[in-house]
């Protein structure tokens, strides 16, 4: 199995860059904030918990998204040639679970690929994404609130894999094309 993780901030190009790296190495995409967003939608009980976080740009509390994450390994871990993780884990404590989980399968993640952007940039293209994306926290203050449960709650996850020796990180401001070329060398570094 080739299992990754791609890190980073809001807006640093991790959703497309997880649909190009999908489609090469042909991984299954866990994207959280596709399946709360799915959840949202369907007015589940965990979807109407999950919104009342989302919308204020404050993060999901870890059970419900390591459950979440919990039931899609089971169903789709013998069925895959990999996993590219999108969005998560976004704690150290989801990391951690996320180790348990993976340990339990006899899984590793092969590398976390970690795209640095400053805050500007990323305010503007989050401003920008919200024109069309039609997500309610893709406005300005949400986004700074976003960014702010970032550098909090998630930037630790960086040393995490640090100490894992998982971390690459990779400048995530260029084209699509030039930094996806940057993230292919780094998965075709680990591939026989
Ligand atoms: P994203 O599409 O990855 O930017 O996620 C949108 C929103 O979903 C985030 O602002 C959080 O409210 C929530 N979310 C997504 N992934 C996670 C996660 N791993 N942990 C907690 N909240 C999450």
């Amino acid at each position: 199995m080739l299992n990754l993780i791609l890190f980073g901030p809001p807006g640093s190009g991790k959703g497309t860059q997880a649909a190009n790296l999908v489609d090469k190495f042909n991984l299954k995409h866990i994207s959280t904030g596709n399946l709360l967003r799915e959840e949202k939608a369907k007015e589940t009980p965990l979807g109407l918990e999950a919104k009342r976080f989302m919308d204020q740009g404050l993060l999901v509390p870890d059970e419900v998204v390591i459950g979440m994450i919990s039931s899609t390994l089971d169903n789709e871990a013998h069925k895959v040639k990999g996993f590219i993780f999108d969005g998560f884990p976004r704690t150290v404590a989801q990391a951690e679970a996320l180790d348990k989980l993976l340990d339990f399968k006899e899984i590793i993640i092969d590398k976390v690929l970690s795209l640095n952007v400053t805050e500007e940039e990323l305010v503007k293209r989050i401003v920008h994404r919200g024109k069309t994306s039609g997500r309610v926290d893709d406005n300005e203050a949400t986004i700074r609130q976003r960014i702010t449960e970032y550098e909090n709650k998630t930037a630790p996850v960086a040393e995490f894999y640090q100490k894992q020796h998982k971390l690459v990180n990779i400048a995530g401001e260029g084209s699509v094309d030039e930094i996806f070329k940057k993230l292919t060398a780094q998965v075709e570094i680990l591939q026989p």
